[in-house]
């Protein structure tokens, strides 16, 4: 199979779909790998490392997609990536389709076969494609915010660890998934008081026992989360109700009340957000602030780490890559129930229940 690797075009995108490692790989088995001049430069991975991994460099983004039969990025296309689209043509990236009209449309138009990473299943039935990308806007959640409370960045001025005599900063984290457990990782090994808020009990427990203690837990509701904001230096929200808009459980008015200086970083923006006051921002304006309390809410913040984030994100999507290559998209999507679940788009067939409900489409 011929395989192509674009450049990504969306603002401030640094990822790419395939390490010199996955082409090395891919070569072996047989397969051609089309990589476009400067794809992986972002994220310290240069033409020349591709070359020596058997790549062919690709002088633009046109031919790379015309040449391949699977096309594998990172981002969902942007709209001048449109008019790259033809029939049977394999995309496998991030789609978020639900509130892309045009771009489901555009899909459907040219008869792609879209394979969202956002929706492969494991057979646990998780989303392992998400994972790596929670680990790492987790971990940098408290690498974020700790910056951001120097007094040069806006913040209080406090250090998350504090020093012998001084007490340590509090952190504050809303939810115990993947984000709120690497968050907690990072603040704890920083030496921070952190408390944790989950709705599952279950989780709570489990997180209490791993941390062995080190983690104060907290069952969510209002009244402990008005009350943990109001203590909070950083505020770290990582909640997630799959497949709905975060819910607002830091409203406006907690806020209003947390200390001057404190600072709120808003993983789950990319769903809307769950503190009230958060709006997306983005790396090039990242941060604002309301009632003195300094807001960092980036929809995508692993690419501020694109050469982590690229290595994490290709260890999970390289398995599915080589799978799809050796045996052809149809009989892949046949053969592995989690790849069919990724499948977005079948020859002008919207195949995605949950798009289709959020575009009012019918199924
Ligand atoms: P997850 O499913 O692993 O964890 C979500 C947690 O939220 C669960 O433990 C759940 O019990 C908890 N939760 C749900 N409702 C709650 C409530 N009312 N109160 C407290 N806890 C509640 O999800 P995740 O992988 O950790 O992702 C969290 C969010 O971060 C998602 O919105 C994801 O899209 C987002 N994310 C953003 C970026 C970014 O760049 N901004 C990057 C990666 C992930």
């Amino acid at each position: 199979m011929v395989i192509g690797v674009p450049k990504e075009v969306k603002d401030h995108e640094s990822r790419v779909g395939i390490t010199p490692a996955g082409v090395k790989a891919l070569v072996d088995a047989g397969h051609k790998v089309l990589v476009e001049t400067k794809a992986g430069e972002l994220s310290a991975f240069p033409d020349d490392e591709y070359q020596a991994a058997g790549a062919e460099i690709v002088g633009s983004a046109y031919d790379t997609w015309r040449l391949a039969d699977m096309v594998v990025k990172v981002k969902e296309p942007v709209e001048k990536e449109y008019q790259n689209f033809r029939s049977g043509l394999v995309l496998f990236t991030y789609l978020h389709l639900a509130p892309i009209a045009g771009l489901t449309n555009a899909l459907l138009e040219k008869g792609v076969i879209g394979i969202a990473y956002e929706t492969v299943r494991d057979r646990v039935g998780s989303l392992p494609l998400l994972t790596p990308m929670s680990e790492v806007a987790g971990r940098l959640s408290v690498q974020v915010g700790a910056a951001y409370l120097q007094k040069e960045h806006g913040g209080r001025g406090v250090l998350l660890g504090g020093v012998p005599g001084v007490p340590p900063g509090n952190v504050v984290i809303i939810g115990g998934g993947v984000v709120g457990v690497n968050a907690a990782k990072m603040a704890l090994g920083l030496g921070a008081k952190v408390t944790l808020i989950d709705l599952n009990l279950n989780r709570l427990r489990e997180l209490d026992d791993i941390f062995n203690g080190r983690l104060y837990t907290l069952a969510s509701n209002s009244y402990n989360i008005h009350r943990a904001a109001c203590e909070a230096d950083l505020l770290i929200g990582g909640v997630l109700i799959p497949g709905a808009a975060a819910p607002k459980l830091v409203t406006a008015e907690m806020v209003s009340k947390m200390k001057r200086g404190a600072v709120i970083v808003d993983v789950a923006i990319d769903q809307g957000g769950c503190i009230e006051t958060a709006r997306p921002t983005t790396h090039s304006n990242p941060s604002y602030v309301v009632d003195g309390v300094v807001h960092y809410c980036v929809t995508n913040m692993p690419a501020a780490v694109p050469n982590t984030s690229t290595l994490a994100l290709t260890n999970a999507t390289f398995p599915y890559v080589l799978k799809l290559a050796a045996l052809g998209a149809r009989t892949a999507i046949r053969e592995d129930v989690g790849i069919a679940e990724g499948v977005n788009t079948y020859n002008g067939v919207l195949t995605y229940e949950a798009v289709a409900q959020s575009q009012a489409r019918e199924w």
